[in-house]
């Protein structure tokens, strides 16, 4: 059994001296000033111990990674019918392509690139005002993270709206192939709030451990997903979680893995635990550099790998 503390440690001094490498997001002014030296990590087991390097306990916005946490919501609420409206194929291209949306009828590969992700907010939306499903989404998040302190950056949701003309693109887009059940500023009003949720990779780490437990928390007991939904979903993050970079995180960390532009990286070890990770460079498919390398190290010596 390796020391899983001493691997997160090595893994955090190999991708150090990578810090400032990439590129930060810089289409909303929230996300373009973050120092680009910053660097946490932290990962969580299901007993609940906490390992932890770095920048660890400093809020960062998730951004994508809230994806997962929708999706999850969604399947709960609406189950098998969700994929009437979002398939669960890799895209290969860009978070924000519209391309395959006109010749695939305005159904979108896969619930993680932003057009899914779209219409997987507007089916966990289910009739109900947007308030109330932003605040299930937050209060899920917290319960998940065991930290009522998480919260919505307010700033960034408004920069994500006001800058959100590419997404507005999409949703009509998809709204006028019948894909939306929901107005098209209902729907965003939702995913670019869910976008601007803050955390740490502490609470990050913790708030993925029911997806490495077969959709229970540990922690809490309860049963979140079917423990088929979780696998589900695991499977999505491991095709899809990075865009066009998909392939190649499989590839070098083995696990299932999904980005955000904030920086952060959610990566689920089935029957072992999660990692959060966390620095603002990003590589051209938008995933964090440093976390890339970070991951890769942390798993091959940890042995983690859902390929073995
Ligand atoms: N808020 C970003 C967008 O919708 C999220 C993209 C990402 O994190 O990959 O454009």
């Amino acid at each position: 059994m390796p020391d899983l503390a001493r691997c997160l440690a090595e893994a955090y001094d190999i991708a150090l001296p990578h810090r400032g490498k990439g590129k930060v997001a810089d289409y909303i002014p929230a996300l373009a000033r973050v120092d680009p030296m910053r660097f946490g990590m932290a990962l969580a087991l299901p007993d609940g111990t906490l390992h932890v390097a770095g920048d660890a306990d400093m809020p960062f916005s998730i951004q994508s990674v809230s994806k997962v946490f929708t999706l999850a919501l969604a399947l709960r609420r609406v189950g098998t019918g969700l994929w009437d409206s979002v398939g669960r194929e890799p895209s290969g291209s860009a978070f924000n392509s519209i391309v395959q949306l006109e010749s695939e009828a305005g159904i979108p590969r896969n619930p993680l690139i932003n057009a899914g992700a779209i219409a997987t907010t507007d089916r966990l939306i289910d009739g109900r005002d947007a308030d109330v499903v932003t605040q299930e989404i937050l209060d899920f998040v917290r319960a998940r993270a065991g930290d009522d302190g998480v919260g919505i950056d307010l700033d960034v949701a408004l920069s994500e709206s006001q800058t959100g003309a590419r997404n507005r693109s999409l949703a009509h887009f998809m709204d006028a192939f019948g894909t939306l059940r929901h107005p098209v500023e209902t729907a965003l009003g939702v995913y670019f709030r869910q976008c601007a949720i803050a955390m740490s990779c502490r609470q990050l780490a913790r708030a993925g451990l029911f997806l490495a437990m077969a959709g229970r928390d540990p922690l809490t007991g309860e049963q979140l997903v079917e423990a088929h939904r979780a696998r589900r979903i695991n499977a999505i993050m491991m095709l899809c979680g990075h865009y066009d970079n998909s392939g190649e995180f499989a590839f070098r960390v083995g696990l299932p893995g999904k980005s955000g532009v904030g920086g952060g990286i959610l990566c689920i070890a089935p029957g072992q635990g999660s990692i959060a990770v966390w620095s603002p460079g990003l590589d051209d498919a938008g995933t964090s550099l440093v976390g890339a390398i970070a991951l890769e190290h942390f798993a091959y010596a940890a042995g983690w790998s859902v390929f073995d």
